[in-house]
């Protein structure tokens, strides 16, 4: 589905009547393709005192192929004009009570201007549980209250995020050096939030832990080698999550109901992968797709579980069907197939799940009291069985995507239709390749120590915000 009048707005004619008009001016969101830059221009890398990742980070920038500067080369170019960065990234891991904080001001005062379009901002943080004293927890909490608002202050398609990472694992008994899944996860992450792939991703929380992780030989193939399970693959997010995932490297088993099979084979085809024809609520699913998946590649890396239903009425207008469809296909099933997969160890060590909640889980939504209800669970399901996980070396996530232009908005009337468009830091929908890319950086081998997270892939919407 096309947004018009993004369209129009993004020509020159049409923004200057926008701007006239005080009407809302979505940017051109800056999206990836192979072989890309991370960024757009250099990125200034700025440190609390005493910070414990500036280092890490700064290496592996570098090693991205970003250039890194120093704050304290000032905020113009060598000819005069204002410095343009590509990216803000700030160490805050050596806050350690609320007057330090100010360092917060100090770094991000004088270049709040100097982001390019689609540029990025990202301040780490140490995990406020993991704080030694309760002031430096109040200190890295407050972190959060920075990222969000800068997220919705810039603009023009400029996204902040805080990464939490642990102090655990490390390998000095400060516990202040990255163990090395902590690291890579680190660069895991670094590269996807600084990259085109996280476009309409903005105002996040991302937590990394201690875990282990395997960098790619090749980044630009995150996948390379690994099989991935995509439920839901014949259209929408999951045909172009189907093909990011073939495009990053994996080899992709496709799965929807039999009644999509024309299109679930097209999908397949067109990424090398294999279409598999199966209705998740019905008995025998799990064990048909398990002896699937163990008969044609011995085990599965990756699954997603994408395939989601609505059938919406208010409560009191809602018949029995339409709740057990909805909390079978969205939730229960979901259940049944990691269950049977788990069990027989078909999900190996370095293995992900990854779930598909949505902003209704978050935040509730009138007519979608069944729909909202399974969305919230499978944040309750990787809250559970992530940590049930972690030793197996299994990592859990969820993405929860807020208005995606899709068949499924498509059908929104139209006044209620815009609204859900604009309101949000992007003043636009997301496309499905936005859920895409998200769900593949959760997937990736280098991604392990990401694990427990539910990220938000809704332009910072201001519903559940
Ligand atoms: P979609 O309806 O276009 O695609 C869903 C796919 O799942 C379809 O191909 C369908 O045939 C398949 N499916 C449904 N029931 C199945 C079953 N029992 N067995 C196997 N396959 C089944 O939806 P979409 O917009 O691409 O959404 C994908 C996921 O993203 C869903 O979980 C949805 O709830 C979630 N989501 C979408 C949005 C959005 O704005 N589009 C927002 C939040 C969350």
């Amino acid at each position: 589905m096309t947004d018009r009048y993004a369209s129009f707005v993004q020509s020159g004619a049409g923004r200057a009547v926008a701007k006239r008009l005080g009407l809302p001016d979505p940017p051109r969101l800056r999206r990836y393709s192979p072989g890309d830059p991370l960024l757009p221009g250099p990125a200034l890398v700025g440190a609390a005192e005493d910070g414990r990742l500036a280092e890490s980070v700064t290496k592996i920038l570098t090693f991205a192929g970003v250039e890194p500067r120093d704050p304290a080369a000032g905020t113009t170019a060598a000819d005069g004009t204002p410095q343009r960065y590509g990216a803000l990234v700030y160490d805050a891991t050596g806050i350690t009570d609320s007057t330090g904080l100010r360092q917060l001001y100090d770094f991000f005062h004088p270049h709040a201007r100097s982001v390019l379009p689609s540029g990025r901002v990202i301040v780490l943080g140490t995990p406020p549980a993991e704080c030694s004293t309760p002031r430096e927890a109040t200190a890295q909490r407050a972190l959060e209250g920075l990222t969000r608002s800068i997220g919705k202050e810039f603009g023009r398609g400029v996204t902040a995020q805080l990464v939490y990472v642990t102090r655990d694992g490390g390998d000095r008994p400060d516990g202040d050096d990255l163990s090395a899944g902590t690291l890579t996860s680190l660069e895991s992450t670094l590269r996807f939030l600084l990259s085109g792939r996280s476009a309409y991703v903005s105002g996040q929380v991302v937590r990394i832990g201690a875990g282990t992780a395997a960098a790619p030989a090749d980044w630009n193939r995150p996948l390379d080698g690994q099989v991935v399970l995509v439920t839901g693959a014949a259209r929408g997010i999951g045909a172009a999550l189907a093909k990011v995932l073939a495009r990053d490297g994996a080899q992709v088993v496709a799965l929807d109901v039999p009644a999509a099979g024309d299109a679930l084979a097209a999908v397949a085809n067109e990424i090398g992968g294999t279409a598999v024809q199966l209705d998740l609520t019905a008995p025998e699913a799990p064990t048909r797709l398990a002896e699937h998946l163990a008969g044609r590649h011995g085990r599965v890396d990756v699954v997603v579980h994408n395939a989601g239903i609505t059938r919406d009425r208010t409560l009191g207008r809602m018949d029995a069907d339409r709740w057990d469809q909805v909390i079978d296909v969205n939730l229960s099933s979901q259940e049944r197939i990691n269950d049977v997969l788990l069990e027989r160890g078909l999900i190996p060590a370095g293995g992900r799940i990854v779930g598909v909640s949505s902003i209704a889980g978050i935040a509730g939504n009138r007519g979608q009291t069944n729909y909202a209800t399974s969305k919230a669970g499978v944040i309750g399901l990787v809250d559970s069985l992530a940590p049930a996980l972690r030793e197996h070396g299994i990592s859990v996530n969820a993405v929860a995507p807020g208005f995606i232009e899709t068949r499924l908005t498509a059908r929104i009337p139209l006044m209620l239709r815009e609204a859900g468009r604009r309101m949000n830091s992007m003043a636009q929908g997301g496309l499905p390749v936005d859920v895409a890319e998200t769900i593949g950086w959760l997937a990736w081998p280098a991604s392990g120590a990401v694990s427990g997270n539910v990220v938000r892939v809704c332009g910072q919407s201001l519903l559940g915000a």
